[in-house]
């Protein structure tokens, strides 16, 4: 390779060289940076927001803050599905909205119910553990749901009421799964259990339907950097009443993620620190694409996206980790490589090859299962780009898979489905 470089090539040489394209490839990625990430978060940023997030300082403690801040807040209720519930924006990642969610809502050994279906539920048991919380796992096959039958079992059997919340993961982005939050509503009412009921919905908010209200959910933490296509960096964290009622008794340790601190500064048009102004301004511009998209056009589209790749995981005769269709994650599907094929040289090939990033398999499916994100800034196009981009990868390792089928399947698709294609046809 160093030779290479030093090596002066004659121009026919320079295109015809496979090892010279090869580097050419790789130098073409730094230059213009233009390929799409597949990655389920976090997600290409459309240009508009890159836009919005360029902001000069403000200063946050000047009279007009007030005025940027608590629209952004009342226009995401509407994304999350609630009317009452109070929006907090913490400077954190995802995992900062975990952390939040609990420590001002329990104590030191408080019993909380959770299911583990993933890495991304796994991680958010291991920080309740951390923090002294006795945690009741539900094990579940990866590429499973969660069960509302076993949480129903479980609530009903803590005839003391013990359990002090139970927490689900609405989209494990490790498996591509989505459960259904109604049904573990229906679980906590059937067995008429006060439990709290909050719900990770990082990798699902703003790209598939969530009806925080309607499903009776007490905290639903989402982050910047997933469906609002923004930097990372904002924990967005909606709490209801009896979630906020929670907080007199709760004794974990608190400072940074304060929800009292938050409120009260929030309330006198205030942040408790400095505020991620970069990411409020973004938030209100993506908001606002949302809005012109409308949010009923953004969940078919991501329905859309997902089911065009769907189909070409299937032309390519690979399986999903997800085990039913009733479990098909919108955002992200994870795959399953044929016996014998390490998916970590795949996702590796695709990006030293073509400069395009897939998602690894995580957790107990590492070098079995790669996965395709397919959230926010995303067109028909686009996603037909990466699925070719796959099935180069996948040849060039020897993969039993006809280089273009997945392609053909999901175009296919993406020409039946297409607004006005019913039109055309006539
Ligand atoms: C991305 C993600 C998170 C948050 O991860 P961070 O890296 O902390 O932002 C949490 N839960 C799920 C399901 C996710 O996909």
């Amino acid at each position: 390779m160093k030779n290479n470089f030093k090596k002066i090539y004659k121009i026919d040489e320079i295109v015809h060289d496979p090892k010279v394209t090869f580097m050419r490839v790789c130098k073409g990625q730094t230059m213009f940076d233009q390929n799409p990430l597949f990655i389920p978060g976090p997600t290409n940023i459309p240009d508009r927001l890159r836009q919005a997030m360029d902001v000069q300082t403000r200063d946050h403690r000047s009279p007009d803050f007030v005025d940027l801040m608590v629209p952004v807040q009342t226009g995401v209720k509407e994304v999350f599905g609630t009317e009452s519930a109070r929006i907090l924006f913490f400077p954190a990642s995802g995992t900062g909205g975990w952390e939040a969610a609990i420590a001002n809502t329990l104590s030191a050994g408080d019993k909380v119910l959770m299911a583990r279906n993933g890495v991304f539920s796994h991680r958010w048991i291991d920080l309740c553990q951390r923090h002294g919380l006795e945690v009741q796992v539900i094990e579940c096959i990866w590429g499973n749901g969660v069960p509302a039958d076993r949480i129903e079992a479980a609530l009903a059997a803590d005839v003391e009421k013990q359990i002090k919340a139970v927490l689900i993961t609405h989209n494990e982005t490790a498996t591509g799964v989505r459960s259904d939050i109604a049904a573990i509503r229906g679980a906590l009412d059937n067995a008429s259990h006060p439990a709290l009921l909050f719900v990770d919905c990082v990798s699902s908010l703003a790209s598939m339907p969530f009806l925080m209200d309607a499903w009776g959910v007490d905290i639903a933490v989402a982050g910047s950097q997933k469906g609002f296509m923004l930097a990372t960096g904002m924990a967005i964290l909606a709490v209801s009443e009896k979630a906020l009622d929670a907080m007199e008794q709760a004794r974990l340790p608190r400072t940074f993620f304060d929800f009292k601190d938050m409120i009260k500064a929030n309330d006198a048009g205030c942040y408790p620190y400095t505020p991620p102004m970069n990411l409020i301004t973004g938030l209100q511009e993506s908001l606002k694409m949302l809005g012109e998209e409308g949010l009923d056009n953004v969940y078919a589209r991501h329905f859309r996206l997902a089911e065009g790749v769907r189909r070409a995981v299937a032309a390519w005769g690979l399986e999903l980790v997800a085990s039913s269709p009733d479990l098909y994650s919108d955002t992200v599907s994870a795959i399953m490589t044929p016996r014998g094929f390490d998916s970590n040289l795949l996702t590796q090939h695709a990006f030293s090859g073509y400069g395009v990033s897939f998602g690894v398999g995580l957790g107990e499916l590492n070098g079995k299962v790669f996965r395709i994100g397919h959230l926010g800034s995303l067109t028909d196009v686009m996603v037909l780009s990466g699925l070719a981009t796959i099935e180069m990868a996948m040849a060039d390792l020897d993969y039993p898979v006809e280089l273009g089928c997945g392609v053909a399947a999901a175009q296919s698709y993406f020409r039946q489905s297409r607004i006005g294609a019913d039109r055309l046809a006539a």
